[in-house]
């Protein structure tokens, strides 16, 4: 049967990502001296990997890793993935893990991938976020800009396209038929793309917000500019856990909305906690400080090299191939070669400007 071979040749697909995410997160564990395996509870589409009592780091959705807290009475998650489908999908997960409601979510961010599923969650349910958030979401129309449109909200019509190009082109049948699987995923993708309704947080605060559920401390800390102009750092006192969302992960990070100098002394305020285990927004748990200093340093060297080439007049789009940040490949496996993505270097321009003509 055709269907029984294309549904074997995607459980074969699946499972070589499924390798290579191994894989690259055993590297990634062994390069930042990460903690040893947790616990796995797999749901039907989220991996829950169980830090401590009641903390799980949730990856494999579709957006940011994220984390359920469950305390004595409810569930606090931080962030909501890129779809208001891929929430559905985390809340229904969650469901495995503890029958408690979830009263919290905390965002990270404002990008797409770590708040456009906040629409699936209820009325009653208190999305909570630095002040910057609310801004973003509210004022920014995030699905018409970066990092969206590069990402999703352009890529994947495009995708769409050159599939169906590649269809029409196509004589192998079986290589016809798996390019037709995955015109069905993107269109998929497309539709769930589409039922994005960007919901700002409801809860603000500024520097500091701490909850407490029952036995539970759950601190949120704006510890200074960075990634985004309000990064939420959680952090959990009696546990000891982190989770630094983009602000710090473990691979480098979009840099397309940074505040570069700002985003290292932050970051030197994140080391400055004393914690056990960093949950990040994207990659591997890890617990070596080690790999913070070295993307301060990957942050240090791009700067120095795009005002280098910005000063000697060189456009955005070619400083974004010349730089070399190949010397910071050992900590960050995904540089594979010279230059470096063109939004971030975009953003580094308009910082310098932004610097300079304060
Ligand atoms: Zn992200």
């Amino acid at each position: 049967m055709l269907a029984g071979k294309w549904r074997a040749a995607m459980r074969f697909a699946a499972l070589l990502i499924g390798g290579v995410a191994l894989a690259w997160a055993a590297v990634a564990q062994a390069q930042s001296g990460g903690p040893d395996p947790y616990p796995v509870i797999q749901g039907k589409t989220y991996k829950f990997e169980k830090i401590a009592d009641g903390v799980y780091y949730a990856t494999g959705g579709f957006g940011s890793n994220n984390v359920v807290i469950v305390n004595d009475q409810d569930v606090v998650v931080v962030d909501t993935g890129t779809t208001p489908a891929a929430a559905r999908a985390f809340i229904a997960d969650i469901k495995m893990l503890t029958n408690k409601p979830i009263r919290f979510v905390v965002n990270t961010h404002w990008h797409f991938d770590h708040t456009d599923g906040n629409s699936a969650f209820g009325p009653g349910v208190q999305i909570i976020a630095q002040d910057y958030v609310r801004t973003a979401i509210t004022t920014f129309d995030v699905l018409h800009r970066e990092p969206f449109l590069t990402s999703q909200g352009n890529a994947v019509p495009a995708q769409i396209d050159d599939l169906g190009r590649q269809i029409a082109a196509e004589r192998d049948p079986n290589r016809k038929a798996a390019l037709q699987q995955q015109l069905l995923a993107a269109q998929q993708v497309l539709v769930q793309l589409k039922d994005i309704r960007p919901t700002p947080p409801n809860v603000t605060y500024s520097d500091k917000l701490v909850l407490h559920r029952g036995n539970r401390e759950i601190d949120l800390l704006f510890l200074g500019r960075g990634h985004t102009g309000g990064d939420t750092v959680v952090w959990l006192p009696n546990e000891r856990i982190v989770c630094s969302g983009d602000l710090m992960e473990s691979r480098i990070a979009y840099m397309g909305d940074g505040y570069f100098d700002e985003w290292v002394t932050t970051l030197d305020k994140l080391k400055n906690i004393d914690f056990a285990v960093d949950l990040p927004g994207h990659g591997v748990p890890f617990s070596d400080k080690t790999i913070i200093s070295e993307f301060q340093a990957y942050l240090t060297d791009l700067v120095a090299q795009v005002s280098k080439l910005k000063a000697a007049g060189v456009p955005a789009e070619e400083a974004a191939q010349r730089v070399d940040l190949t010397a910071h490949a050992k900590y960050f496996p995904q540089i594979q070669g010279p230059g470096a993505d063109l939004r971030g270097v975009k953003r580094v321009y308009a910082w310098l400007d932004e610097r300079d003509h304060k």
